[in-house]
């Protein structure tokens, strides 16, 4: 099965790429190696290709067989957090005097290591507005080797053209990589449209069960592939083996939540629209949203990520996110249950003062895969209290 993968839909490869059931023992669930070392027959002699869990484990390498094809990579690696992984892209693509570009509204945590530890060894970065195309060119340096893009970006929703991006890049010499993890592989998939590299947090979407932390690395390109399992293995952010199931068993569901999450979304999205204590709604789906074209071009449905603002400023918002009942009021997206918060003070907060700073009346939810009529009513009796 795994040879021909472009042969399968998108929810047949999520469910069966990499994950054979198990030759010795018929276990149609890919088995929890949990082991650290492998027996050898004979010095160097291994049996399934594994010598050390950190370099290798085959629970791992079912996920990264999966990620691989439903990104439409020739190559995955597994990481233990969505950071580690952009850790490990970056190291793998930058050295001391280049440069980076990123989006003004860059996910708080890339922001963070960009700034405060990739700067420290001599990396630059611009921040830019990463739907504008005229300004990504504008901001190219010679020294620039990555052009990094998150879309729709968190937590305001923008769009970036993946396509013009890509060409942007490649005329620079430097390398597209597209953080994915907002519209997942169901939604959109950078590489078919000229990416480079694509990155996840597996904790969000992949997972989709709010019950475990992770992230990926994907890519065709079988020299920066290489350099991407070497830092895996020397640096050693890997996946428990646990961790690794768990992420693969959500994966499995993928397609039918991303489709549940789309509608209740689109269901949100109708009833703040209008709404007389909600200001602007940011969602790629409504007609109006500056982005719209090229997102219904690169993505196949929108999503279940949904940001507003409040009539009342930051006050307003917070009662918003404190008067949820359905909503739980936390951090991370992407599971089955909705969340709600207050990216200024919470998933954003190390951007104040910055250029990356959020608006305070803003107001993001993970819509998540409930009734969307409890999810809808939950939000309007909320808003009636703001
Ligand atoms: C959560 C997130 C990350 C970081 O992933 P972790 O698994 O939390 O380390 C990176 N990018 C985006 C867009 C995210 O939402």
């Amino acid at each position: 099965m795994t040879e021909r993968p472009a042969r399968y839909g998108f929810q047949t490869r999520a469910i069966h790429i990499g994950q054979e059931p198990d030759p010795h023992t018929g276990s149609v669930i890919v088995p929890i190696h949990a082991t650290s070392t492998y027996a050898q027959d004979g010095v160097g002699g291994l049996r399934g290709g594994y010598e050390y869990s950190r370099t290798g484990n085959p629970t791992r390498t079912a996920l990264e067989e999966c990620l691989a094809a439903l990104e439409g990579g020739q190559h995955a690696r597994a990481f233990a957090s969505g950071m580690a992984a952009t850790d490990v892209v970056l190291r793998s693509l930058c050295r001391p005097g280049d440069h980076v570009i990123i989006p003004n509204d860059a996910y708080g945590g890339t922001f963070r290591l960009i700034d405060k530890v990739l700067s420290q060894w001599g990396v630059e970065h611009t921040p830019v507005a990463v739907s504008d195309v005229d300004a990504v060119r504008a901001a190219v340096r010679p020294n620039t080797k990555v052009l990094w893009c998150e879309t729709p970006t968190n937590p305001l929703l923008n769009i970036a053209d993946i396509a013009q991006l890509a060409e942007v890049a490649h005329s620079a010499g430097a390398k597209l990589v597209v953080d994915n993890t907002f519209a997942s592989p169901y939604l959109q998939t950078p590489l078919e449209l000229g990416a480079d590299v694509v990155v996840h947090s597996t904790t969000k979407y992949l997972g989709g069960h709010s019950d475990v932390v992770g992230g990926a690395v994907i890519t065709s390109d079988g020299e920066f592939a290489e350099r991407v399992a070497f830092l895996q293995n020397a640096a050693g952010a890997v996946p428990g083996p646990f961790d690794a199931w768990l992420t693969l068993r959500g994966i499995k569901t993928l397609g039918v939540r991303m489709e549940r999450h789309s509608d209740n979304a689109e269901r949100i999205v109708q009833a703040l629209t209008h709404h007389p204590k909600v200001g602007m709604v940011l969602y790629p789906g409504l007609a109006e949203h500056p982005g719209h074209e090229v997102a219904a071009k690169q993505m196949r449905r929108f999503g279940g990520m949904v940001s507003f603002t409040v009539h009342g400023g930051a006050e307003a918002a917070l009662r918003v996110c404190a008067n949820t009942t359905l909503f739980t009021l936390a951090e991370s997206l992407g599971g089955v249950e909705s969340l709600i918060e207050h990216p200024g003070k919470m998933t954003h907060a190390s951007t104040a003062g910055s250029l990356l700073e959020v608006p305070d009346d803003l107001v993001r939810v993970s819509v998540g895969i409930e009734d969307g009529e409890d999810l809808v009513a939950d939000l309007l009796a909320a808003l009636d209290q703001a």
